[in-house]
């Protein structure tokens, strides 16, 4: 990660596709186009891609998260369960549909745990969102077992993990909707964009509807299209999509560099003083973007990741101490800095953000280290960076 750093000729020469005919919208404009449709494209190729018959490329992963929750009839009054070690837009999202954000413990595994949401439900609890993050998943299977139980809507964050697996089955397309971003530092990007794909037709309906005003997009005349319901604009543009889908083609060479690239470092570090590893509940579905790591106690780890930033070992963020990816630094929600009223659910029986018991995270957290892995990284790169790591551990 991330796709940037593999940009060449077939961007280009998508991009040039696109400005050579001058239409930069995705919809009609038919004659003029000659043929070529880079958004319908991509979401052709990437429903194929993970396996699901609708795919709906938009302007953002946030507003593909907004997109989905709406599109599954998350709305006012309703609670969704989120983790807190994601990105900011996992509880903007809720709040955006007026709904509010509950949160519940990660694990070991850096996302949700199936038990602690469990606790978490209550008979307001409409949705979960786990969120897929930094390249690897959830429990996924206990966390749908537990949804179908319960009664309760999954809807999966997978901005982080696109090309990830659960035993075969692509992250993002277990719950009723999934959710992808693309955005200028994600494994592969549209430079802005978002993906939301769903297994149901009536929902990629309302997906397709509500990104684009509520346009059906029925016929060729978009002035007669019919409204079947309120929407907003999350359209993307031609140029980013055209951006996408030749980043899409790379999505496979992108993992297989990623994957040894990380195995590499990973033996690497196995056995060093402290090091024990992030859980993979599928080891072979990783998308493999960092390699994740655990010290004894916060105090160790916060060294640790001082000492590697000191040794040159860059691209390793210590997650506990960040503004956007951790909750301890959210005081905008702490201190519920809403830009208005937001809806009076919210604002009246919203859990005390900044008093709540997360212990269990912060515990996992505190000890969390995350190495990036770079595309671009030669074996002496490789070579070099684990020296200054065995450096770092004393070895
Ligand atoms: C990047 C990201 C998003 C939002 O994506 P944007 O395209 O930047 O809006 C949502 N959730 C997670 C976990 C992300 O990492």
């Amino acid at each position: 990660m991330p796709g940037f750093e593999i940009f060449s000729d077939e961007e280009r020469r998508e991009v040039n596709d696109v400005l050579e005919t001058g239409v930069l919208f995705r919809y009609g404009f038919d004659a003029q186009r000659k043929g070529r449709w880079k958004a319908k494209t991509f979401e052709k190729e990437f429903a194929d891609r993970v396996g699901v018959p609708y795919a709906h490329l938009c302007s953002s992963g946030t507003a593909a998260l907004v997109i989905a929750l709406a599109a599954c009839g998350i709305g006012a009054g309703d609670e969704v369960i989120i983790p807190p070690f994601t990105f900011v837009a996992s509880f903007e999202s809720v709040m955006a549909a007026g709904a509010i954000p509950v949160f519940a413990d990660i694990d070991e595994t850096l996302c949700l745990d199936p038990k602690s949401v469990e606790k978490a439900v209550t008979e307001r609890t409409k949705a979960v969102v786990p969120v897929h993050m930094c390249g690897s998943m959830a429990q996924i299977d206990a966390l749908k077992d537990l949804c179908d139980q319960k009664g309760l809507i999954l809807v999966e964050d997978a901005c982080q993990s696109v090309g990830g697996a659960f035993k075969g089955q692509a992250l993002g397309t277990f719950g009723k909707a999934g959710c992808y971003s693309f955005d200028a530092v994600k494994t592969i990007t549209c430079g802005e964009g978002g993906g939301v794909v769903t297994p149901f037709k009536e929902v990629y309906e309302k997906i397709d509807q509500f990104a684009d005003h509520g346009h059906d997009h029925i016929g060729n005349d978009r002035g007669l299209e019919g409204h079947p319901i309120t929407g907003l604009n999350f359209r993307i543009s031609e140029l980013g999509a055209a951006v996408g889908l030749a980043q899409l083609r790379k999505l496979d060479k992108i993992l297989e560099i990623q994957r040894s690239n990380k195995s590499r470092i990973k033996e690497a570090m196995t056995g060093l003083n402290g090091v024990t590893f992030r859980t993979l509940p599928d080891p072979d579905g990783d998308t493999a973007t960092f390699l994740t790591f655990f010290l004894p106690d916060e105090d160790q780890a916060r060294e640790c990741a001082g000492q590697l930033a000191k040794a040159g070992v860059g691209g390793c963020p210590y997650w506990f101490d960040n503004n956007w990816h951790y909750i301890r630094a959210w005081d905008h929600l702490k201190q519920r800095s809403f830009p208005s009223r937001q809806t009076l659910e919210l604002v009246d029986t919203a859990p005390d953000y900044a008093n709540m018991d997360l212990e269990q995270s912060h515990k996992v957290m505190g000890r969390t280290i995350s190495m990036q892995i770079m595309l671009g990284w030669t074996d002496q790169d490789i070579d070099d960076r684990i020296a200054k790591i065995r450096q770092v551990f004393g070895t």
